[in-house]
C-alpha cells in the first residue's frame, strides 16, 4: 500500500498501479463480458462484466480515492446513479431535496419514482431549520445539489450532515458542479456522495457515466446489489476515458476556476450586464459558506444582461464564437446555455422565474482557453 497521497497525486495515482498481466501503466480497456475458470467457480475474482470488470473496478478505486471515501461504485450515466440511490427506498419513505434542482433529477424524481410510491419534498435549503420542518418518521434521505444549477445558490452540506444526523437519515451530495477538486462532501459528513463524472469528471465531454462513492461497508454492500441486478453499469471503454481524465481533474479544475473568476469580474462590471451569479462574489448571499467548505469557486457563471430580456440573451448566445452554444458542462471547451429554453425549459415559466431562472439568464461553462479570448468573445457578443 502506498502511502496517502495528497489530492493533486491522489487524481493520479490513487486506487492505481501497474496491470499485473504485462505491466501496462495505464489500465487496459478489458473488452470482455466473462472470465474463464479453472474449475467451477474457481476464477480470479471477475465471473461475469455487469458484476465486475477490472477497468471498472480501477475507475472505483479512482474515485474514492479522490473523493476521501471507501467505496466507489460505477454506473452508466449520472441519472443512472441516482436511481440507484432511490432503489435503496420502499414505498411510503420521503426525500427531501434541493428545490433548484438539475432538470433530469427533478424528473427522474417526479416522473418514475413518484409513481413507485417515494414521496418528494423539493425545499429551499439555504437555512436547515427550514429544511428541518420537513422531516418526519417516513424520511429516508435528504438529497443535496450545492453549487445549484443555473442560480449557483450554495448550500452548507456541514448544516445539512448536522440535521441529517440528528434526525438519523442519510445524506447524499451531487457533487456534480464543484469535483472534488472542489469540495469534498463526505469529509464534511454526506453519507453518499453523487457525480455525473459526464461534466468535471471525465472533462472531455466524450463520455456519459456516473459515480457514486460511500464510506459505510453496509450501504455500498447494498449499491453493488442494485447495481448487479439493475444492471446499469458503464462499458470498459467510457470507464477507461473517465480514469484518463481524472489525471488532470486538478489542473483543468484550477484553470476552470481562474477563468470562471476572470469572466465573473469582467462581467460584472461590464455596463450592458445587470446581475452575474458566481459564489465567488463577496456580495453572493452565500459566499462565506462558499468559501468555508469549496477550495475555489470553479468555472459555472449565470448572468442576466441588462433589461433581462429574451430577445437579448438569444442575441448574444447566437453571436459567441468561441464559447458554443450547447446544453453540458465541465469539458475543457467553453459553453453557454439559455436555461429557460434549453435545460429548463420544461419548468413553467412561473415556477422557474421564481428561483431566478428569468428568460434572460445565460449560464456559462468557462473551459481553459486562454481567458483573453473568452473574454474578446463576449465582448463582441454583448456588443
Ligand atoms: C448532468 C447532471 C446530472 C445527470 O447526469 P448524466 O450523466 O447526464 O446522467 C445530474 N446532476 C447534475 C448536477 C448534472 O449536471
Amino acid at each position: 500500500m502506498m502511502k496517502k497521497l495528497r489530492f493533486n497525486s491522489a487524481t493520479i495515482h490513487g486506487g492505481q498501479s501497474p496491470d499485473p498481466a504485462y505491466g501496462a501503466v495505464m489500465p487496459p480497456i478489458y473488452q470482455t463480458s466473462t472470465y474463464a475458470q479453472s474449475s467451477p467457480g474457481d476464477h480470479k475474482g471477475f465471473e461475469y462484466s455487469r458484476t465486475h470488470n477490472p477497468t471498472r473496478s480501477a475507475l472505483e478505486r479512482s474515485i474514492a480515492s479522490i473523493e476521501n471515501g471507501q467505496h466507489g461504485l460505477t454506473y452508466a450515466s449520472g441519472l443512472a446513479a441516482m436511481d440507484a440511490v432511490m432503489k435503496l427506498f420502499s414505498p411510503g419513505d420521503e426525500i427531501i431535496s434541493t428545490n433548484d434542482l438539475y432538470g433530469g433529477s427533478y424528473r427522474l424524481f417526479t416522473k418514475i419514482f413518484e409513481n413507485y410510491g417515494l414521496k418528494f419534498h423539493f425545499v429551499d435549503m439555504q437555512d436547515s431549520n427550514h429544511v428541518a420542518k420537513y422531516v418526519n418518521e417516513n424520511t429516508k434521505l435528504i438529497w443535496v445539489e450545492t453549487p445549484t444549477n443555473p442560480m449557483m445558490n450554495i448550500i452548507d452540506i456541514k448544516g445539512m450532515a448536522a440535521l441529517a444526523k440528528l434526525k438519523n437519515v442519510l445524506l447524499a451530495v451531487d457533487n456534480t458542479f464543484a469535483s472534488p477538486y472542489l469540495q469534498q462532501p463526505l469529509d464534511l459528513g454526506a453519507d453518499i456522495v453523487m457525480h455525473s463524472a459526464t461534466k468535471f469528471i471525465a472533462g472531455h465531454s466524450d463520455v456519459v457515466l456516473g459515480l457514486l462513492v460511500v464510506n459505510d461497508d453496509d450501504l455500498q454492500e447494498k449499491l453493488a446489489f442494485i447495481q448487479n441486478a439493475s444492471g446499469a453499469i458503464p462499458g470498459p471503454m467510457d470507464s477507461f476515458l473517465t480514469l484518463r481524465g481524472i489525471k488532470t481533474l486538478h489542473v483543468r479544475m484550477q484553470r476552470h476556476s481562474e477563468n470562471g473568476a476572470a469572466i465573473a469580474n469582467y462581467l460584472n462590471q461590464h455596463s450592458k450586464i445587470g446581475k452575474v451569479y458566481w459564489p465567488g462574489f463577496e456580495s453572493h448571499p452565500n459566499h462565506q459558506i462558499a468559501k468555508d467548505q469549496m477550495n475555489d469557486f470553479g468555472g459555472m457563471v449565470s448572468f442576466v444582461p441588462k433589461g433581462g430580456d429574451l430577445a437579448t440573451a438569444i442575441k448574444i448566445v447566437e453571436k459567441i464564437k468561441v464559447f458554443t452554444l450547447a446544453e453540458s458542462l465541465g469539458g475543457v471547451e467553453s459553453l453557454a446555455g439559455h436555461p429557460a429554453s434549453m435545460t429548463h425549459a420544461s419548468i413553467p415559466k412561473e415556477e422557474r422565474e421564481k428561483s431566478g431562472v428569468v428568460d434572460g439568464l445565460i449560464r456559462l461553462s468557462v473551459g481553459i482557453e486562454d481567458v483573453q479570448d473568452l473574454i474578446e468573445d463576449l465582448e463582441q457578443a454583448i456588443g
